[in-house]
């Protein structure tokens, strides 16, 4: 069995990033750059004044005869004002710099009489001056390929007076939960033997949270044929597809059977991870363009899904888009108890992190839900690892 290590890579190796497109800034929120982004306008743009105050010779404020307020600059259009020795040119934030001043004093450093001020305080040249291009030059790369665009850098981006960015584009997805025992919320009270599909709309939001919000979710019997079918009308229009349930070796689990009869044999199958073992990825072709379309088989138990998405689904999309750094964000943290796996594969245990603190939440088995919703992270106990109260290990945030 594969360890999760090479599950992951083997998907990843496989996975191609999807199509480049423009989109307009805001839209571009959570997307990944598809190229880098090179300055183009500096940071600032020109020489402006950090305070309200005054532009003048930074060696007149040292002196005791006041200084003539000759004009005025506003922040906006250059006046091009001209400050002479023994003048000072009433400034605000923002204001490009009058030629001539090397300086800026605050207002609250002068005592202002008529059309003249007198400095209380000497100020040195440069002094609350912002220079064009100290934070950013023309030439320098804002954003590299494959980096997360966020709401700062879409200032950044804003800055250079850019209308669109180019992004990778978001993948078609169809989440398709299988199981005879399914309905769907909403549709009902529950008879005997049923139970409400959750892994369709937790997997949904999963997605949502990676930025892909445009999805489908649809529903399958544990039928061979109609796996079959829809699974083949699906392979037509998706770039992935992830199905929930019906991976594992059970007489009803229909998936691996539907996609070998739709001659499709699967990449990996059954991974050496708890939960998730049964994790399932495939890779086919689209007929009408030839475009590859990715299959992700997670097994049914809540939990289950949830981490296999966690470990092996979550990079896979992040590449897909573009993304440089596809590793689920991790943090040291110190275990509150005794933890020990004593089985033979590394077991994800959900728990909570507060001030740097691991503390398993609720029950550790895959169906159990509510604990899982309490969780905030992942702690990883390979097999036969054993830890004491206090011992340091990575924790996977959720
Ligand atoms: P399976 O992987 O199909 O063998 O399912 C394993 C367990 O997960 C069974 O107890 C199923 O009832 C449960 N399960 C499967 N699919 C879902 C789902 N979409 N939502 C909630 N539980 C599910
Ligand atoms: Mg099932």
């Amino acid at each position: 069995m594969l360890t999760e290590t090479e599950a992951r890579q083997r998907v990843l190796a496989a996975i191609t990033p999807g199509p480049m497109q423009d989109l307009p800034l805001l839209a571009s929120l959570g997307r990944f750059a598809a190229r880098d982004l090179i300055a183009c306008v500096p940071i600032p743009s020109f020489d402006n004044s950090m305070m309200d105050g005054y532009a003048l010779h930074a060696a007149d404020s040292a002196g005791t005869s006041p200084l003539t307020v000759s004009g005025e600059q506003p922040a906006g259009i250059d006046l091009h004002r001209h400050c002479a020795l023994g003048q000072a040119i009433r400034i605000f934030t923002g204001a490009p710099m009058p030629t001539g001043a090397d300086a800026v004093i605050m207002q609250e450093d002068v005592d202002r009489e008529g059309d003249t001020i007198l400095c209380r305080e000497p100020v040195e040249p440069g002094e609350n001056i912002r220079r064009t291009g100290a934070d950013l030059c023309v030439g320098q790369i804002m954003l590299r390929r494959g980096e997360a665009i966020k709401a700062g850098r879409l200032g950044l981006l804003a800055s250079q007076g850019l209308a669109t960015v180019p992004v990778h584009a978001t993948p078609c997805i169809t989440v398709l939960s299988s199981g005879d025992e399914l309905i769907h919320a909403g549709s009902g009270p529950l008879q005997s033997g049923q139970i409400y599909n959750s892994n369709g709309v937790m997997l949904q939001g999963m997605l949502a949270e990676l930025g892909i919000q445009q999805t489908q979710a649809v529903h399958c019997r544990d039928d061979l044929q109609a796996t079959v079918s829809l699974l083949h009308d699906l392979i037509q229009t998706q770039d992935i597809i992830i199905l929930s349930g019906g991976v594992s070796v059970g007489d009803h689990d229909q998936i691996k059977p539907a996609l070998l009869q739709l001659g499709i044999s699967p990449d990996l199958w059954r991974v050496k991870v708890k939960p998730g073992k049964p994790f399932l990825f495939a890779k086919t072709t689209r007929a009408n363009d030839g475009q590859p379309v990715f299959i992700f088989g997670l097994p049914g138990n809540p939990v289950s899904s949830f981490v296999t998405f966690q470990l092996f689904v979550r990079p896979a999309l992040l590449h897909w888009m573009g993304a440089a750094d596809v590793a689920p964000p991790s943090v040291p943290v110190r275990v509150s108890t005794d933890l020990s796996n004593d089985g033979n594969r590394p077991h994800y245990l959900r728990g909570r992190v507060r001030d740097g603190v691991f503390q398993t939440q609720g029950l550790q088995q895959s169906h159990a839900l509510f604990a899982l919703s309490q969780a905030n992270a992942l702690l990883r106990l390979a097999e036969g690892q054993t830890l004491a109260a206090g011992d340091v290990a990575d924790a996977l945030l959720l």
